[in-house]
């Protein structure tokens, strides 16, 4: 699947559309998710034209892949995630309801989230 470069996030990378900012590097942009599922729900994204998770540790260099992972634990960290603890999703495909396809991890937190999954499977 080729990445499409009109998604919104890459919108948002390239300043066409504004969002909300938390962080900013050389690798990751974090930003307040439009439709919070918890008191705090960031969206991490790289700056790179990555679809999945799959698709970027397969083909990102390796100063991104490390740079964007640092970028999400410094974002819980510094939200004040850390003590009372947070999850991070990624979603990617079909199954999983992805919306976005520009790789994105969301952070949550800030009240007790409950079980990970429904348990109907
Ligand atoms: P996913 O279903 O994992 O692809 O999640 C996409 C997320 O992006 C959803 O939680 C949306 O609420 C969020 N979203 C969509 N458009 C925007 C936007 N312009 N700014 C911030 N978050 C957005």
């Amino acid at each position: 699947m080729a990445y499409d470069q009109n998604n919104v996030f890459a919108k948002i990378l390239c300043g066409e559309i504004p969002c909300n900012k938390v962080y900013e590097d050389d690798h990751a942009l974090a930003f307040h998710d439009i439709n919070p599922q918890a008191p705090v729900h960031v969206l991490v994204i790289p700056k790179g034209e990555y679809i999945s998770m799959a698709d970027f540790t397969a083909n990102a260099p390796a100063d991104l892949v490390v740079g964007f992972m640092r970028a999400v634990g410094k974002v819980a960290r510094d939200l004040g995630l850390d003590g009372p603890g947070y999850r991070t999703i990624s979603n990617a495909g079909p199954n999983s309801h992805q919306e976005v396809p520009h790789l994105h991890i969301h952070i949550l937190g800030g009240k007790p989230l409950g079980p990970m999954l429904d348990q109907t499977f």
